[in-house]
């Protein structure tokens, strides 16, 4: 599951969302050693500063995503952290994510469905029938005309997206 897991294009988008770019990096070195690492290991093979493997670590434990162990060297006196990487807690809130998003399209399709929606050439705002009467269809913010906008464009979108959604959904379950 390790290596799938860096490879997929959702895992990397989510981690580069939440921890920067370089984190796929450190991401991967994790997944390939199967163990837990000093941050200082993992600066040193993806040859990156340590404080920037810190701060990357530091944003996935934010998430939930990283977890360490401290300990302290009798010899020197510094603090050694020793990190862990909670593979199934990113495919976990990635899956979140990706249900909310998966709704949100759902209720907009129905929206679609179900009314006919009013916008101005801008596409400023979008109201029902009733509402843009209301505004006896001038937009409220530019003033221009709102006229009825065409749904089956929009619908065919949002099925497209939602299957799209869908689909990431299956995979990360598959992942799990
Ligand atoms: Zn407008």
């Amino acid at each position: 599951m390790g290596k799938k897991l860096y490879e997929n294009v959702v895992v990397k988008k989510f981690v580069e969302k939440w921890a920067g770019k370089e984190a796929v990096e450190v991401l991967k070195y994790f997944l390939k050693s199967k163990r837990p690492l000093r941050d200082e290991v993992i600066a040193e093979k993806a040859g990156m500063r340590v404080t920037e493997v810190r701060t990357i670590l530091n944003r996935l434990h934010y998430r939930g995503i990283a977890n360490y162990d401290k300990k302290r060297d009798d010899k020197t006196g510094w603090y050694t952290y020793t990190w862990r990487i909670d593979t199934k807690k990113i495919v976990e809130l990635i899956l979140e994510e990706q249900q909310e998003l998966l709704e949100k399209l759902e209720k907009e399709r129905e929206v679609q469905e179900n009314y006919t929606l009013f916008t101005c050439k801008g596409g400023c705002v979008e109201f029902p029938f009733e509402i843009a009467a209301e505004y006896q269809f001038k937009c409220p913010e530019c003033g221009r005309d709102m006229n009825c906008i065409d749904g089956a464009i929009k619908k065919r979108h949002l099925s497209k997206q939602i299957n799209k959604v869908r689909k990431v959904i299956e995979e990360l379950k598959m992942l799990k």
